[in-house]
């Protein structure tokens, strides 16, 4: 198995969500034959790191199945040092030339960062990183969620490729792109966030 381009791992995405977004879905690779094919090895062409919530399913949502996609999935698409090892090993180990951090519509850690709640324990360290995308997104026009989902996203590119030496060189030297999409539940589209 040859791995894919970052432009080609890119268009993959896109026709498999318009599928799904057209209700015309062929869930591909999702049968046992694919499981015995990739028990062994797998090759998957694309990362996406998105959010836990239940309606945000990579698999489901991009039409693919079996070894396509490496995902990584933590409540409001945060980038911690573990998320970002997981991108690491993906691209070093399995090559994968391209990375999706993937908002989306309604994200309840991002309207809880909104809220100016008080967070306990362990989810302030969630909402630490949603707080900022809000500052970022407060008077600009339009809706604030939507913006600060979307200013989430960029922070969370830019942090990966800040943050990691890996991403950065793979990125310079090897083809590697990290890209922004944003789920919008009403159509099922993934609309992708310029950055
Ligand atoms: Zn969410």
């Amino acid at each position: 198995m040859t791995q894919l381009n970052a432009q080609d791992a890119l268009d993959r995405l896109k026709e498999g969500n318009q599928r799904f977004a057209e209700d015309k879905a062929t869930h591909p690779n999702q049968d046992l034959a694919q499981l015995k094919a990739v028990a062994t090895t797998q090759k998957p062409f694309a990362v996406v790191i998105g959010c836990s919530d239940s309606r945000v399913i990579p698999e489901i949502l991009f039409d693919q199945g079996l070894g396509d996609l490496f995902v990584i999935r933590v409540a409001g698409n945060t980038v911690g040092n573990v998320c970002i090892g997981s991108v690491e090993y993906a691209v070093e180990h399995l090559g994968v030339r391209l990375v999706m951090v993937l908002g989306h519509q309604n994200c309840g850690v991002v309207k809880t960062a909104a809220s100016g709640d008080d967070v306990h324990h362990h989810l302030g360290s969630l909402v630490a990183t949603t707080t900022e995308a809000v500052r970022r997104a407060e008077g600009k026009p339009g809706d604030l969620i939507d913006n600060a989902v979307k200013e989430n996203v960029k922070l969370l590119m830019q942090k990966l490729d800040i943050s990691s030496p890996v991403l950065h060189k793979a990125s310079v030297e090897s083809g590697l792109k990290i890209v922004g999409g944003y789920y919008n539940l009403d159509s099922g589209l993934v609309e992708m966030i310029d950055y």
